[in-house]
């Protein structure tokens, strides 16, 4: 109530006057420190009146790639701080990786930008005229192909949801789900199946289903698409969990920024309305099941999962110390199932083909299919839809329309998994892949007899990950030569920095001193010293935030500047700023 009522506040006044949260304190009966506790963490909020013209400029990885820091600088420049009409700021991932340079003027979005263009925008804006470049580009760049798991291609139909209710057969529902092998598409791979019956397992008077749409890390945009073009698969596998679990209310908890996506799905959710899919009587059964949008303040940190109920239940975005699991005590304490986007789109056709359909999409000894964004140096960044097992070299020829350049590196998880490079030392693997992998993934390894793993032949499934010793998320960058890779491990090391909770002092503090130390090495480095003396601290470091953070934020933070100083020493000494 908080989080929605501080947005209507905003989108009236531009910011959060005081005289408004004054009346809103009496208005909900809330202490008017709860409403600053709230407004203050969220720097999507703003408690002072901004600029006339506001220019954010992404600041992260693929952007960072593009020269968004640079471009940002320019347009300093001719925007000085504390010029009358526009201020010019860096600003966390706007989630369009694969049309870098991103900014936002007034909220409005731009990509594919440039300097020039962005000051055009900028003056004709503080001028009161149109620009000349209005248009908020949020499409897809390339004609999307049809998916697999659209099983209406794009006529919803709700088949699913009649045929649970007609069958009414819940046991025989669960086993197709737990058939299918389908696991959570948000980073943790845990068993759709198993989280599923949890709660529909665990008593309650109320249940909640919420749909984590809160995609903001780098290089992970492939739910902007799901959302923009199936909206109708997410709210129908979110119906299908409310009726699985007994849950009667739905969230689809989406980040602010993506505008159209909210604008989709509640065009959707209004659409199921009037066919009688959702609501107070689903499909006439007596059942009822509710949903809306939740529109997230933003941040990282809301996509961890127990930090977005937090940001529901109108606290803090920070995570929560477990057990309890959600599964049993979510939101506002009740059982509660939270998903990502991508994992309730695949329900439906799970649900209408069969759970042997889906477990067989995979490639030989994989299961499924799952969708990857892939941006950085190639030729058609994106987000797709592939088999799991696909290789990562067929992901970037296939898919991406190939390399632009040779490859140097690759970012497997974001800015989560360090840096990989093209090559990788075989003693970096785990003890016995060989043996756990299918071995059609190994054979050309083991044919080369080198010592080394090409990174191209990496299976991109979370199981072949996990064996050996990789780390695999939903969204990729790769790296062609000629990029510093220190520059961009510090380029990394600052996004953790800016988006930690705060809630752990050893991440507080930690994430902030690799940033410290990272950026040293550039004055190390133009004096050609080796910052070799740095690396047992960096490890200290490193271990204490892994071993005391509560989220997982504060255990991958580490990982560019580690993996950068295990891969690629030559880079650190070349890190001198031109
Ligand atoms: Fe917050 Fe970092 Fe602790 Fe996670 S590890 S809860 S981001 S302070």
């Amino acid at each position: 109530m908080i989080v929605q009522e501080l947005h209507k506040i905003q989108q009236r006044h531009g910011f959060l006057p005081k005289d408004e949260l004054h009346e809103l304190s009496h208005r909900l009966g809330t202490p008017l420190y709860r409403l600053n506790e709230v407004a203050s963490f969220f720097p999507h909020f703003r408690l002072e009146p901004g600029p006339k013209v506001e220019v954010l400029v992404c600041h992260d990885m693929a952007c960072h790639l593009r020269g968004g820091e640079l471009m940002r600088e320019e347009l300093q420049r001719q925007f000085p701080e504390g010029s009358r009409d526009v201020a010019v700021r860096p600003v966390s991932c706007l989630g369009r990786c694969d049309r870098a340079v991103a900014a936002t003027v007034n909220g409005r979005l731009y990509v594919n930008c440039d300097a020039a263009r962005l000051a055009d925008t900028a003056k004709a804006i503080a001028a009161g005229t149109k620009p000349a470049h209005d248009r908020d580009d949020s499409q897809a760049r390339h004609a999307p192909q049809p998916w697999l798991c659209d099983v209406y291609q794009g006529k919803p139909e709700y088949r699913a949801a009649r045929a649970f209710l007609a069958n009414a057969d819940a046991d025989g529902f669960a086993a197709q789900l737990k058939d299918s092998d389908l696991r959570g598409m948000g980073g943790a791979g845990v068993p759709a199946h198993q989280k599923w019956t949890d709660v529909r397992n665990t008593a309650g008077d109320q249940k909640f289903i919420v749909c984590n749409a809160d995609e903001s890390e780098p290089t992970t945009f492939k739910d902007r698409e799901l959302l923009l073009r199936t909206p109708h698969l997410i709210v129908e596998g979110m119906i299908l969990a409310g009726l699985f679990t007994g849950a009667t209310r739905g969230y689809v908890y989406v980040r602010h920024e993506y505008h159209e996506q909210i604008e989709a799905v509640q065009h959707e959710i209004d659409r199921a309305e009037a066919l009688g899919a959702c609501g107070a009587n689903v499909f006439n059964s007596g059942r009822p099941f509710f949903l809306e949008v939740f529109e997230s303040p933003g941040g990282y940190i809301c996509g961890e999962q127990s930090a977005l109920i937090e940001a529901m239940e109108d606290r803090r975005a920070q995570p929560r110390n477990k057990p309890p699991q959600l599964e049993t005590n979510g939101l506002y304490d009740k059982p509660t199932l939270v998903s990502n986007v991508e994992t309730f789109a695949w329900v439906p056709s799970i649900a209408i083909h069969g759970g042997a359909w889906y477990r067989d999409l995979g490639r030989p000894g994989c299961r499924g299919a799952r969708f990857f964004s892939i941006c950085g140096d190639v030729r058609k960044p994106g987000a797709y839809e592939v088999p799991c097992g696909i290789t990562l070299g067929e992901l970037i020829d296939d898919f991406a329309g190939g390399m632009a350049g040779k490859l140097k590196a690759v970012a497997l998880s974001g800015p989560s998994g360090g840096f990989v490079p093209a090559t990788l030392p075989l003693a970096e693997l785990s003890r016995g892949w060989q043996e756990k992998l299918p071995k059609s993934f190994v054979e050309k390894t083991l044919a080369t007899k080198l010592p080394t793993y090409d990174i191209r032949d990496f299976p991109l499934d979370l199981q072949c990950s996990r064996d050996m010793g990789l780390m695999l998320g939903a969204g990729m960058m790769v790296y062609a030569e000629g990029s510093n890779m220190l520059d961009h491990a510090l380029n990394c090391l600052e996004f953790f920095r800016n988006e930690s909770c705060g809630k752990c002092v050893p991440c507080r503090i930690g994430t902030q001193k690799m940033v410290e130390i990272a950026a040293s090495f550039r004055n190390q480095a133009a004096s050609r010293a080796k910052p070799a003396s740095w690396e047992p601290v960096i490890a200290d470091l490193a271990q204490a935030m892994e071993l005391t953070s509560i989220c997982g934020l504060g255990v991958v933070a580490p990982k560019p500047l580690t993996s950068v100083l295990k891969y690629f020493p030559e880079d650190v000494a070349s890190f001198a700023r031109s």
